[in-house]
């Protein structure tokens, strides 16, 4: 399970995230919604320690992470981009046995073998070998997430993952994710797409200058949200 506990940051005088709060049971996805600049993405980047916050507490399976090496967290904690950080001048393949190698210590050939099953389980075998640029946008998408899932994490965080994709190509992506949850993946997911969050989350987490204002299933949140700031924002995304 990742837990989050009264977790705050600031840039500056900026107080981005002013406590936080948010349990994500093992195998469960959590999905969090908010508006622009209420601190999800800065959320996301604490989780990995991509970002250290000033205050509170990060914990895996009841443990702080805070004090852990953070290249061996990002093993466990996998993160999706919305721009895919794929590197342009290496193959399909090399993209994601680079990490195997060189934090996993993998061999070569074990490296690739575990890198052509994961490309496998996002339907993307054939692939192995283009370079990033002659895939679309929801192929690149799906390598990053192999990527990722190759690392054998035991959480995956996705920050907007479908968002910089072209309209037709965002299905693909959200249906892998919805497999990944379903095949109980332990997932927090920053999304614009309230069919997502309303289908495949267990908890939807509703931010808004920097706090969780509320959160729930996604029925209590979607048809009977309690706070009038929720209940505005999803009047002007619905
Ligand atoms: P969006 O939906 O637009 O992606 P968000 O909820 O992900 O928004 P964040 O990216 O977490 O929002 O940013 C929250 C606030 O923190 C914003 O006001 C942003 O300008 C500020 N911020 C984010 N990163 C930094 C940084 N590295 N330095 C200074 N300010 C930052
Ligand atoms: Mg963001």
């Amino acid at each position: 399970s990742l837990s989050l506990r009264d977790v705050h940051l600031a840039f500056g005088h900026h107080r981005v995230l002013r406590g936080v709060d948010l349990d994500v049971a093992q195998g469960a996805t959590a999905c969090v919604i908010g508006p622009s600049g209420s601190g999800k993405s800065t959320l996301l980047r604490t989780v990995n320690r991509l970002l250290e916050p000033d205050r509170g507490d990060v914990l895996l399976d009841g443990r702080s992470v805070l004090g852990d090496d953070p290249d061996a967290l990002r093993q466990r904690i996998g993160m999706v981009f919305q721009q895919f950080n794929l590197f342009p001048h290496m193959s399909v393949l090399r993209n994601i046995t680079l990490a195997l190698r060189r934090i996993r210590k993998l061999g070569e050939d074990e490296a690739a073998a575990l890198a052509r099953e994961h490309l496998d389980r996002v339907g993307l075998a054939a692939k192995a070998d283009a370079r990033p640029a002659h895939l679309s946008g929801g192929q690149q998408q799906r390598v990053a997430i192999a990527r990722a899932l190759a690392m054998q994490p035991q959480v995956m965080l996705f920050d907007e993952a479908t968002s910089a994709l072209d309209p037709e190509l965002v299905k693909g992506v959200l249906a892998l994710m919805a497999d990944l949850s379903s095949q109980g993946m332990t997932m927090v997911v920053v999304t614009h797409e309230m069919g997502f969050a309303r289908e495949v989350a267990d908890t939807v987490a509703f931010m808004d200058a920097g706090v969780v204002l509320e959160a729930g299933e996604p029925a209590a949140i979607f048809e009977s949200a309690q706070h009038p700031r929720l209940r505005r924002f999803l009047s002007q995304v619905l």
